[in-house]
């Protein structure tokens, strides 16, 4: 236990999951396990494998009976996370892998386990997309079990540290076994050390709605149980006993946001609807199903892109279509959701799904990825899109293709997905055959010959976040360019609104789903550009609908066209920033350098 307590000490994380959280600390240190190395005795061998492989069976054991206790049926919808871990320990692969060292080199259980893990982690560090990257976790959580398990007994659970009083979970990280185990009605907050805005409890906070601050770095080494913490998870920041001052400022902060959420409830069941009548929908951006109470909650019409790439991850087996079916037939038969938009596979280049045997690649962002990577995989592609058009029989699904760059991938597209109708109607199996296709614009290339995808797709999604790092060339994940992201640069205005303007002309709709469409000060420019939905996180979408709600079409056209006479970003955002503030006085500030 630590002696030496801090006041007022503030820390600096990434907040996750927005909201204040102030209350005393749960404090989850379990420390490092010491790996015990032995060399064994050839007589030995069998023995140390049997060791091993009845670990493996106790962790499944210890996870199942998890699973089973959870206290919780909101938390009962993210126990597939726990089902995945089971499914990693259940694969052979991993699990041979761990034999065939303990009987080549002769060497205890634990041991081999670490060598075996830690060469599976250093690939998982190569990994570039921090999404895919964060998935090293899953191992480290099945890790640290088996470790455990195999060096004193079961890993130690902590139902029991949150059985008392409301409290704040700070932990190195939490696994989502941990996670899942808590009484949530007892944590207002969670703190760790680790982990990004795509880890486990990330995730799960978002969807619970409980604030959480991630990547602090080592405050498991400066707070100790019943010391009292405040977790503002919209700034990222942590303070380990504030003084009263401070306590008094966050619970008027608290008080104002709660008030500030009450009002967004309200907004959120309003119609996304300028002033002078024009309609923009506002959808929202989903990575797991668990997300839809969240996409109703704060109002939005449709689901505008679901990242699917979660459903590849943390197993060894690719998904199956029933697997697919079943995951989209969910979103499908939601009657609140006007419209989903699944997006098929973006994964690819050195992305983990470890199915698939790929080339280690020195740019993996141009690599053979996304719809590159469907077309040359097609088995893996049809599986995703037959699910995908099981489910379109059940409700107003729609496919969303990614990255693609000319027209043969298209038609390619096409002719696989015209392969799968087939297949299902010989099957006789029941689909949506107008069921709507439609193509992200994140290349340039795609923007300069829209006028000839446009005929080809029933819609366009423009992906701002890809089609800003292709257009300015700037890495979207090396925080040294990250200050060149400029939604108002005049190249990048120019091709949304070329864009807009083709698809307009071919009467086909086009959506925005990248970050620039959540930003609610861009919302006037989009409006002005004629998007005809604005897809984002969902909790930003009563924001955005206050916004569109308080403008006019009229003048954002105006607005626009001033905004697009500017040679640079810089006096763009000046000019539009100076118009949100005079607008929007609550919402902006005028804080800018003339
Ligand atoms: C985009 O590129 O803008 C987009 C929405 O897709 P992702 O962020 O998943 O690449
Ligand atoms: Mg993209």
């Amino acid at each position: 236990m630590r002696e030496e307590t801090f006041k007022n000490k503030i820390l600096k994380g990434i907040g996750v999951s927005s909201g204040i959280a102030s209350g005393t600390v749960y404090l989850l240190e379990r420390g490092k396990i010491p790996v015990i190395k032995r060399t064994i005795k050839a007589e030995q061998t069998e023995k140390e494998v049997n060791r091993f492989k009845n670990a493996v069976k106790d962790a499944i054991g210890e996870l199942n009976t998890i699973k089973q206790s959870i206290p919780d049926d909101e938390v009962r919808k993210h126990s597939f996370i726990i089902d995945a871990h089971i499914l990693m320990l259940q694969d052979d692969f991993f699990s041979k892998n761990v034999v065939d060292v303990i009987r080549r080199d002769r060497i205890n259980a634990e041991w081999a386990l670490d060598m075996v893990v830690s060469k599976f982690m250093a690939s998982f560090e190569t990994i570039e997309d921090t999404y895919f990257r964060e998935r090293a976790q899953d191992l480290k959580y099945i890790y640290d079990r088996l470790m455990r398990i195999l060096v004193k007994g079961k890993t130690p659970t902590i139902e029991k540290k949150t059985k008392a009083e409301r409290g704040i979970i700070v932990a190195h990280d939490l696994s989502p076994a941990d996670t899942i185990q808590l009484n949530l009605n007892k944590i207002s907050g969670f703190v760790t050390d680790v982990g990004g805005r795509t880890s486990h409890t990330s995730i799960v906070a978002r969807a619970l709605e409980i604030p959480a601050v991630v990547g602090v770095g080592n405050i498991t080494s400066l707070v100790k149980d019943n010391d009292r913490i405040i977790v503002d998870g919209d700034e990222g920041i942590v303070i380990i006993n504030p003084t009263t001052e401070v306590q008094k400022e966050y619970i008027s902060k608290q008080m104002r946001l709660k008030n500030i959420k009450k009002e967004f409830l309200r907004i959120a069941k309003l119609k996304s609807e300028t002033k002078d009548g024009f309609k923009i929908k506002v959808g929202a951006n989903i990575e797991l199903i668990a997300e839809m109470d969240i996409v109703e909650k704060y109002g939005a019409q449709g689901i505008g892109l679901y990242r699917t790439e979660y459903i590849y991850l943390s197993r060894k087996t690719l998904p199956t279509e029933t697997e697919h079916f079943h995951i989209y037939k969910k979103l499908a038969e939601n009657r609140n959701l006007e419209y989903v938009t699944i997006r098929t596979l973006d994964i690819g280049g050195d992305k983990f799904v470890s199915e698939i045997e790929m080339a280690k690649e020195i740019n993996p962002a141009m690599g053979l990825r996304a719809i590159r990577l469907c077309i040359k995989e097609v088995d893996l592609f049809k599986s995703q899109l037959k699910g995908i058009l099981r489910a379109s029989a059940y409700g107003p699904l729609k496919i969303l293709i990614p990255m693609i760059s000319g027209l043969d991938e298209i038609r390619k597209t096409k002719e696989i997905l015209k392969e799968c109708m087939e297949e299902l109607e010989h099957k006789k199996i029941d689909f949506n055959r107008d069921i709507e296709l439609g193509i992200m614009i994140e290349v340039p290339a795609t923007c300069m010959i829209s006028d000839i995808l446009a005929k080809e797709v029933d819609f366009f999604s423009i992906g701002t976040n890809d089609l800003i790092q292709y257009t300015l060339a700037i890495d979207r994940i090396n925080e040294y360019v990250s200050y060149l992201y400029e939604p108002l640069h005049p190249a990048v205005l120019r091709m949304i609104k070329h864009v807009v303007d083709v698809a307009h002309t071919n009467e086909i709709e086009v959506a925005m789903c990248g970050e620039m469409a959540g930003e609610a000060l861009y919302i006037p420019v989009l409006i002005g550009l004629g998007l005809d939905e604005l897809s984002m996180n969902p909790y930003s979408v009563p924001k955005a609908k206050k916004i569109v709600r308080g403008l006019e079409h009229s003048y954002c056209k105006d607005l626009l066209f001033e905004l697009m006479k500017q040679e640079s970003h810089k006096k763009a955002e000046l000019i539009l920033r100076k118009e949100m503030a005079r607008l929007f006085p609550q919402d902006f500030i005028m804080c800018y350098e003339e």
